[in-house]
């Protein structure tokens, strides 16, 4: 109900009760002064007359009586008199019928039912009773002038509700009126910003109330200004602060590359004992140094939200063990128990940034290490399905360690924070660590949450949503120890202008016996080409005269096929996501991050000049080397060269161990061994025959069997048969014969070989 109506409707409510109580007590005012009258009449009349009757009765002297009543009867309103003397008549007068009708006497106004009002005297003189007098009055003409006094007073009062009616029509208009333009003001104000004037020119308050709004919108308008303009200016800072960190990280990057780089050359070379450990000493500052920019610059990148996730496929579990393997020297150094539980739920192909999940898994680890003094860390993780796209994988760090206090657990995740200054001081780290760790989390999905007891432990635990991929992932790359150049006599170009680089890569040259130039820029590499024969570039990315983008787009132009195919292997210290599809799209065959190591140099040498390169259509691999396993032991390894125990996961026979004995493990392997072999055979003759039915079964049943007994990479592919078939594309499952033949061959002579090694139950 609107503002007016409301006014209108009050307004007359309160008119149309206040006339009807003064209709009421004005007419039952006039009515009761009416009744007075008329009694004090009637009594003064009766009096009268019996006084001036009374001799006459008392005599009966009839002519007189006669004239009496005669002489009343000119009296205004009686309508008739009556003198009786018990059931005799003496003299009356009026009109017949009603001197006919019976009489009874009334006492008020109330009683009159027939228009007469009826009064009644006893003559007495000295206790004789001489007889009766009735006399009755005329009242309908009192009536008469009550109801047209009624009608009078109900005639004001209408007159009167329609004019307030109309009256509070226009006040409530009027009201509303400015209301209205209140309203519309605010909003325009709300959705427009302040400055918005009304302008209104009325001297009532409603014209005070719009002046005081245009005021405050006014003022409004002023401090809006100078907060935007403090906002840009902030932002402006802001970014400035940014540049200036990216910069100045990327600028101390470089170089701290090329000392790395040179130390890694030293720590290769022939050196005291001393020497070695002031040398390890100094990569271990170097690498923390350069641990702390790379934070920096993350955190940077989180803040202007520039950090992009890559999406590609990688094996989680695999991603989980090598980060824990790279804790194992630390952890022993420290006499620190570290394990490594994964549950059987975890899927292995999944999508996602490997390096970012590695980074928070770092850094947990990391801190779990750093502050535990003696007990254990704990690493469990486990996985639930979400749809039947995605994984939400859990991971748990727990430590035995000097646990957090409650205070310092609320603000634990802010940046730049150590929960205990004093003993983190000790400890190094920047602060910036589990910051990041949230903001990847959240990246990807998920939440990061701790639980701690001082003098306890911590448990850290994070979890993020991954996609499963439906890609099958392929064996992780060799360790380093086991990569030989197995090239001679090629010709390398390395486009690279810092001068630490330079002499790093050069060193590295040397040690492997291989003879290379060095273009000092772009500019320089194209003319080098143009003269000399090569067959492979690394090509630094920001180089002055011409980069590493714009040179490998002139190579791939050449009107020469043997110059425009030279492989190119892109050098970069900008890791950022997205910069490997822009090296990709220009040309570039694969990339190196630095600081470049000795074996990756190796590695991407074999990948594209090595014996077994073969064809030129190279695919980009994984550019960091794995870390050993902490299970595969070196004589094993040695021992086994036919078979790659990699083949085999033995955190999965550890758990079947735990579970079943290290006694049962041998025959199951045996039993499961003579099951395969037959089921592949039926599922070779399914993909002759093309029965999808069987295929798909066999390939399921193969793929849960083979992940029960640690042949990951077997059963992985197993179920991306099974999942081509279900997707209905079989033709696909079908090629995949060879791939399986091979991988099921190896699989199994790998899980042979490891039966034979034989299995020890685990201590405790
Ligand atoms: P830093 O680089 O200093 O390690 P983090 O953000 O990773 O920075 O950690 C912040 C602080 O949280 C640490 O300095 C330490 O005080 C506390 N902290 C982190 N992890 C643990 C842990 N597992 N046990 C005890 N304290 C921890």
């Amino acid at each position: 109900m609107s503002f007016r109506v409301k006014t209108i409707l009050g307004i007359a409510f309160i008119e149309i009760v206040m006339l009807m109580a003064l209709t009421f007590s004005a007419m039952s005012f006039l009515s009761e002064s009416n009744e007075r009258q008329l009694l004090q009449r009637a009594n003064s009349t009766a009096e009268m007359f019996v006084h001036a009757a009374k001799d006459a009765m008392i005599s009966t002297d009839i002519a007189t009586l006669n004239d009496l009543v005669r002489e009343f009867m000119t009296v205004e309103d009686i309508v008739y008199i009556k003198v009786m003397r018990g059931e005799k008549e003496l003299s009356s007068m009026g009109e017949p019928s009603i001197l006919e009708r019976g009489m009874s006497e009334d006492f008020s106004l109330n009683t009159v039912n027939d228009g007469i009002f009826d009064t009644r005297r006893q003559v007495v003189s000295s206790g004789v009773y001489y007889g009766t007098i009735d006399i009755g009055f005329e009242v309908s003409e009192i009536n008469s002038m009550l109801v047209n006094a009624q009608k009078s007073i109900i005639g004001i009062a209408s007159v009167e509700v329609i004019l307030v009616a109309i009256f509070s029509f226009f006040l409530g208009t009027y009201l509303t009126k400015s209301l209205v333009k209140l309203i519309e003001a605010a909003n325009t104000v709300s959705e427009q910003g302040p400055g918005y004037q009304i302008n209104d020119k009325s001297q009532d308050e409603l014209g005070d109330v719009a002046r005081a709004f245009d005021d405050m919108s006014r003022q409004l308008e002023k401090s809006y200004r100078d907060l935007t303009q403090a906002r840009s200016e902030a932002e402006q800072a802001n970014e400035s602060k940014s540049r200036f960190l990216a910069t100045m990280s990327h600028e101390i990057r470089t170089p701290m590359n090329g000392v790395l780089g040179i130390l890694n050359i030293l720590e290769e070379s022939k050196l005291t004992p001393e020497q070695k450990k002031l040398v390890n000493t100094a990569t271990e500052s170097g690498q923390f140094l350069l641990s702390i920019i790379n934070d920096i610059l993350d955190f940077t990148r989180m803040e202007s939200n520039t950090l992009r996730l890559e999406h590609r496929p990688f094996d989680f579990r695999h991603c989980v063990e090598s980060v824990v393997a790279t804790f194992l020297p630390a952890a022993k150094a420290q006499a620190l128990e570290i394990s490594c539980t994964i549950d059987g739920t975890v899927p292995s192909n999944v999508c996602g940034d490997e390096n970012r999940v590695k980074q928070v898994l770092h850094n947990l680890i990391g801190n779990a290490i750093k502050f535990t003094k003696n007990g254990s860390v704990s690493v469990q993780i486990h996985a639930a399905d979400l749809e039947s796209t995605h994984a939400e994988i859990t991971c748990k760090i727990i430590d035995t360690g000097i646990g957090i206090s409650r205070n310092a657990m609320d603000f634990l995740f802010d940046e730049f924070t150590m929960a205990d200054q004093t003993y983190s001081r000790s400890h190094e780290g920047s602060g910036l660590g589990l910051a990041i760790c949230k903001r990847l989390c959240e990246l990807m999905d998920g939440h990061i949450e701790v639980e701690s007891t001082p003098s306890i432990g911590s448990t850290f635990s994070f979890s993020i949503r991954l996609e499963l991929a439906k890609q099958h992932i392929g064996t992780p790359p060799k360790s380093p120890t086991d990569l030989k150049l197995n090239v001679s006599d090629v010709s390398i170009l390395v486009a690279e202008d810092n001068r630490a680089n330079q002499l790093v890569i050069q060193e590295m040259f040397k040690k492997l016996n291989l003879s290379m130039d060095i273009a000092e820029n772009g500019q320089r590499a194209l003319e080098m080409i143009a003269q000399y024969h090569y067959d492979l570039i690394f090509m630094d990315i920001s180089m002055p005269k011409l980069d590493g983008m714009e040179t490998c787009r002139a190579i791939r132009k050449n009107s020469d096929p043997v110059v425009s195919q030279i492989p190119i292997i892109a050098l970069t210290a900008h890791s950022l996501a997205g910069d490997r599809e822009k090296f990709l799209d220009a040309g570039m065959d694969d990339y190196l991050a630095k600081p470049v190591r000795l074996s990756q140099l190796i590695e991407k040498i074999n990948l594209f000049l090595g014996d077994d390169s073969g064809n030129s259509s190279h695919k980009v691999t994984r550019s960091e080397p794995s870390i050993k396993s902490s299970q595969s032991s070196n004589d094993t390894a040695n021992q086994g060269e036919h078979v790659n125990l990699e083949l085999v996961d033995e955190t999965i026979l550890e758990q079947m161990i735990e579970d079943t004995s290290a006694d049962v493990l041998p025959m199951l392997i045996e039993h499961y061994l003579e099951e395969s072999q037959e089921r592949l055979n039926k599922i070779y003759q399914a993909m002759d025959e093309k029965n999808k039915e069987t295929l798909e079964f066999e390939s399921h049943t193969l793929g849960s069997s083979s992940l029960a007994l640690g042949n990951r990479v077997l059963s992985n592919l197993a179920r991306k048969i099974e999942h081509l078939c279900i997707e209905n594309e079989v033709e696909q499952a079908y090629k995949l014969k060879d791939e399986l033949n091979d991988l099921a061959e190896k699989s199994l002579a790998a899980l042979a070989y490891r039966k034979k090694q034989g299995f020890i139950e685990p201590a405790g």
